[in-house]
């Protein structure tokens, strides 16, 4: 049994992040940006009226007048240049006119003919963006990163229209047993639902992966290899159950007998203790345990940082948070806990009172997993903890 962040370290050993591909920046959402971009143009790039008014030079007083000598929209830039006493009519995008140091906005003005007249009083404000006011042209944007919406437009206004990203990684789901079939058949009295598998696929997807279901094996080496087989091309290889060593546990054997590398078997965290990881091929394998909480626990705690690995992300855990205890917690034994908790105004959090690692009930009214560290002392109400965001 070996503490989390050994097993992650290991994990993370296992891994080489996948090639690049080229997209669209249409399509780039969500995906892991490999090569920095460079700008390569001012944004805007030229001085911009920010307002619609009138675009001015020199300093303004009250009542002075201007006589209008033409206009500029966006995309019409004015050729002339600006003197004292002149306006340009000018919009919002427009680029201002040589001259002109100065956007007086229309609500200010009284217009009558060619001739305009400011009011008793002047905004101080110019409403000038200046050129690279956004960016300008040596800006970059840093890789590896992963996209958000904002940031495509960035990239667009960059004047850039495709990008280079990480592979998404191709991962496949395997559960294990007898007593499993999928949601919509007919279950025989003892058997249950393989309910695992949607909650891990879902987490894949979410953090760019593509995942795929594969068929419930049996527990029987046959069709465990049959399924193994069918997720050979996968990036990652996930295995639900048949994890420990019980006659009918028999991924540990089916992995040895297939010549796979195996790192580790037994990690010292509560849910999860029957994790495995190692390589099979090409495929990084990720054995997780068969109880629903555990799984998917394990799916926090090591599948999303593997994948982000895989991306080229930088290889650490999951993003913690900290909060207050609303309860005493008795000291932790070898194994760190990971507690299903429900947050609450102020940043406390309060663990729910059923632990037990088949209650899916329980982890979908949990908010987080408080994290209670093996051989951690007992912890009062009011200390601060870390958790894992659900
Ligand atoms: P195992 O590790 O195979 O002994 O499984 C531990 C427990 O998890 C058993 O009660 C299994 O029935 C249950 N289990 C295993 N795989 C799944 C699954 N895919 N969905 C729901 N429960 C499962
Ligand atoms: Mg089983």
């Amino acid at each position: 049994m070996i503490p989390v962040e050994d097993a992650l370290e290991r994990l993370f050993a296992l891994i080489t992040p996948l090639g690049t591909e080229d997209i669209p920046l249409a399509e780039a959402n969500g995906r892991v940006l490999r090569k920095a971009l460079r700008a390569t143009r001012n944004q805007p790039p030229f001085a911009a009226s920010s307002m619609d008014g009138y675009a001015v030079c020199g300093p303004v007083t009250p009542k002075q007048q201007f006589h209008v000598v033409g206009e500029a929209a966006a995309g019409h830039a004015f050729e002339g240049v600006i003197t004292p006493g002149q306006a340009l009519r000018i919009f919002t995008g427009a680029p201002l006119p040589k001259g002109a140091d100065r956007v007086l906005i229309q609500e200010d003005v009284t217009r009558t003919g060619d001739v305009i007249t400011l009011n008793d009083t002047i905004e101080t404000s110019r409403y000038i963006r200046p050129e690279g006011y956004d960016f300008t042209s040596d800006f970059s944007l840093t890789a590896p990163r992963r996209l958000i919406p904002s940031e495509l437009s960035l990239i667009a206004a960059m004047n850039i229209a495709s990008v280079t990203v990480v592979k998404r990684p191709d991962v496949a789901i395997i559960s294990t047993g007898d007593e499993l079939v999928m949601p919509g058949d007919t279950p025989r009295d003892d058997q249950i639902i393989a309910s695992n598998v949607f909650a891990l696929k879902a987490l894949a997807e979410q953090e760019g992966a593509r995942a795929r279901i594969l068929p419930i094996a049996s527990d029987t080496e046959d069709s465990l290899r049959a399924a193994l087989d069918l997720a050979r091309d996968a990036d990652l290889v996930i295995t639900i159950g048949g994890a420990s060593v019980g006659d009918h546990d028999l991924v540990g054997p089916v992995l040895d007998s297939l010549g796979a590398m195996r790192s580790f078997y037994k990690v010292a965290m509560r849910p999860g203790k029957p994790l495995m990881a190692g390589r099979l091929g090409q495929s990084v394998l990720l054995g997780l345990p068969g109880n629903p909480v555990s799984s998917i626990v394990c799916g926090y705690v090591f599948m999303l940082p593997a994948l982000r690995a895989l991306q080229g992300l930088p290889a650490r855990p999951i993003t913690s948070n900290v909060a207050k205890l609303t309860v005493d917690l008795p000291a932790n034994g070898r194994r760190t806990h990971y507690m299903r908790a429900t947050l609450g105004p102020q940043s406390t959090i309060t663990p729910l009172p059923d632990q037990d690692s088949a209650l899916l009930r329980t982890l979908t009214e949990a908010q987080a997993l408080l994290i209670h560290p093996a051989h951690d002392g007992p912890r009062m109400a009011g200390e601060q903890m870390q958790y894992i965001p659900l």
